[in-house]
C-alpha cells in the first residue's frame, strides 16, 4: 500500500467529481436530460473497485511499485479486467463477446445508459484537470477512438457530449479573451489607453496565449 498512489486515486476521483460539476453548470441542459440524482450520486462515487482486494495492490504495484516484470503486469491485466467487468463506465463493460462462427463481426455493442457515457467523459477528461490542459481530452480520443467499440447511440451522444465540452470551454475561455480584447479596445478613460504609437493594440497572440494559460490554471485549480 502507497501513499503515492493512495494519494493518485484521491486526486483523479476528486476530479472526476470536478469535472461533472463544470459540465452540469456548462453544457446545455438537454445534455443531461433523463439523468436521475441517484445516477449524478453514482458518478462522484466514482471508482470506489479500485479500493477493493482484487484492484488495489496491483494497481499499486503496477503504477508505483518498484519491479515491473511479467507478473506485476500479469496481475495488473487481471486487475483491469475486473475494474471493467465490475464499473459501467467503461465501455469495454458494454461489449458483448460471441463466439458464434456464422457471425462476421464476433462482438456486439450493448448501448449504454447516458449518465455512464457522462462518467466515462469526466473519467478521461480527469486526466486534463490533472494536467491543467482542459483540451488534452480531445487530443486523447482523437488518438483512441478507433479502438473503442460502442452502440452507435452511444457513440452518436458520447461525440455530441464532446462537441458540447468543447464549445462550452472555447466559450469560457475565448470569451474571456474576447472580453479581455474589448476591454483594451474601449478604455473607460483615454488615460487607460493600451495602444502602441502605432495605434495597434498591446493584446497580442503572446499576450493572448498568456491570458489562456492563466485562465486554463485558474479553472484547473477553483473548478470555476
Ligand atoms: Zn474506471
Amino acid at each position: 500500500m502507497s501513499e503515492k498512489y493512495d494519494n493518485y486515486l484521491k486526486e483523479h476521483i476528486g476530479n472526476v467529481e470536478k469535472g461533472y460539476k463544470w459540465m452540469k453548470n456548462h453544457l446545455p441542459k438537454e445534455i443531461f436530460d433523463g439523468i436521475t440524482e441517484n445516477d449524478e450520486w453514482n458518478i462522484v462515487q466514482h471508482d470506489l473497485s479500485k479500493y477493493g482486494k482484487e484492484e488495489y495492490d496491483a494497481y499499486d504495484d503496477y503504477f508505483y511499485g518498484d519491479k515491473n516484470d511479467a507478473r506485476v503486469k500479469d496481475k495488473f491485466n487481471k486487475a483491469w479486467l475486473h475494474h471493467i467487468h465490475n464499473n459501467p463506465h467503461h465501455w469495454q463493460y458494454w461489449l458483448l463477446v460471441e463466439d458464434d462462427p456464422e457471425n462476421d463481426r464476433n462482438f456486439v455493442c450493448i448501448e449504454m445508459p447516458k449518465h455512464y457515457i457522462i462518467e466515462m467523459v469526466c473519467d478521461w477528461w480527469a486526466f486534463s484537470w490533472a494536467s491543467k490542459n482542459l483540451y488534452e481530452i480531445f487530443d486523447w480520443y482523437r488518438a483512441h477512438f478507433m479502438n473503442i467499440k460502442l452502440h452507435m447511440k452511444s457513440q452518436i451522444y458520447l461525440e455530441n457530449v464532446l462537441s458540447e465540452l468543447k464549445k462550452a470551454l472555447d466559450e469560457e475561455i475565448y470569451g474571456y479573451v474576447e472580453q479581455k480584447r474589448f476591454e483594451f479596445e474601449h478604455p473607460l478613460s483615454p488615460l487607460l489607453e493600451h495602444s502602441d504609437s502605432e495605434g495597434d493594440l498591446l493584446i497580442d497572440d503572446e499576450e493572448e496565449a498568456k491570458l489562456i494559460d492563466e485562465l486554463l490554471d485558474e479553472i484547473s485549480e477553483n473548478g470555476r
